[in-house]
């Protein structure tokens, strides 16, 4: 039976529309992938559930923003809600204070730093690394994660050296973009530096491909996978534009064959590296059609997996696993092959 027919099977896809002929092209790579282990992701500053997977329902793994719900560029793709949901610390003391406090009550495990950005794209969070000390050295088993928006060589440095686990940042690769979305005067090389200063540090590095960035259009992905080729930066977390978060009108929401075509390039480009689709991305059938094309791609994680993943990892003989924690990091796992950045929580031009 073909995956096409097999997928017509599962209950939860009984609706959806998938276009043959890349399903056919999914399926020739099928025997490439049919070891890879799968890991769903759920993570824990976000409610879910699904019919085939559950939440911990514990707060291990929250995202802290230094600005509160402030960003100086308002990206049309974002215009800073992204930072609502997480919790406010805008001095370091609070981010001190809140951490211990959810140590204590939650059994907090690791957390995200993030941030709205300034004009250049860039975060100031030197104020807060002696906090990152301070905890990394009163709990070394915290995992610490953080947005480095566009950054250099001695930004990258001064990171490392607080502690910092996880550098997350986000790849544009058409200036275009970089442009018209992020509002942003800065050209694509300094993406591709700042990867290139975050991968001279110890630090796990978890880039970011936003697909659909350019208001819902395929623009600048297959350049942003180039730039990564180029690094070892071990994992790359997919994620898709939310059209919702947009000013009504101005974004679409991006062909989920197309989606699923990236998804294929980023496996063929990144063989040897954990590709994973972090939590972003359109709800609904779009998720389950968008979802399903993943595991059949052949990555290596989906963070809040929609109904049918499970079935479609059955359909394609992948083994696979459910991990609570923020899929930026996997916690608790070490070894080459597990100790590595994986997914991440949120993304952010930041
Ligand atoms: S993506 Fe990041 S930089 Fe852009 S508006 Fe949102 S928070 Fe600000």
């Amino acid at each position: 039976m073909t995956w096409h027919d097999a997928l017509q099977g599962i209950e939860e896809l009984e609706d959806a529309e998938f276009d043959a002929g890349l399903l056919t092209e999914m399926e020739r790579h099928a025997a490439r992938n049919r070891d890879r282990l799968i890991r769903f992701s759920t993570p824990t500053f976000k409610e879910y559930e699904s019919s085939e997977l559950s939440s911990c329902g514990k707060n291990t793994f929250p995202a802290f923003s230094i600005t509160a719900a402030g960003c100086a560029l308002m990206c049309d793709h974002c215009e800073a809600k992204i930072l609502e949901p997480m919790i406010p610390a805008v001095k370091p003391d609070i981010l001190d204070a809140r951490v211990r406090q959810l140590v204590e009550t939650e059994g907090l495990q690791g957390f995200l730093l993030s941030g709205g950005s300034n004009k250049r794209n860039e975060i100031n969070y030197s104020k807060f690394y002696p906090v990152i000390e301070g905890l990394k050295r009163d709990f070394p088993q915290m995992r610490i994660a953080i947005h480095t928006a566009l950054t250099d060589r001695a930004g990258a440095k001064e990171m490392e050296a607080s502690g910092v686990d996880v550098a997350m940042l986000d790849i544009i690769g058409a200036e275009e973009t970089i442009r018209k979305v992020y509002h942003l005067d800065r050209p694509v090389d300094d993406f591709e530096e700042t990867v290139a200063a975050l991968c001279e540090t110890s630090m796990q590095i978890s880039p970011h491909i936003v697909i659909g960035l350019h208001y819902g259009r395929i623009l600048g992905e297959e350049n942003a996978l180039d730039i990564l080729s180029r690094y070892d930066t071990k994992a790359l977390v997919l994620v898709v534009i939310m059209p919702f978060y947009a000013k009504p009108g101005t974004f679409v929401t991006p062909d989920a064959h197309e989606v699923g075509r990236i998804f294929l390039a980023a496996r063929q480009r990144l063989p040897d590296r954990q590709v994973l689709l972090g939590c972003a991305r359109p709800p609904g059938m779009h998720k389950r059609v968008t979802d399903a094309y993943a595991v059949m791609a052949g990555l290596d994680g989906i963070a809040f997996p929609a109904d049918g993943a499970v079935a479609v990892a059955g359909v394609t003989g992948r083994p696979f696993h459910q991990a609570h924690a923020c899929c930026s990091i996997k916690l608790g796992e070490s070894g080459a092959t597990t100790n590595i950045a994986t997914l991440a929580s949120t993304s952010c031009a930041a």
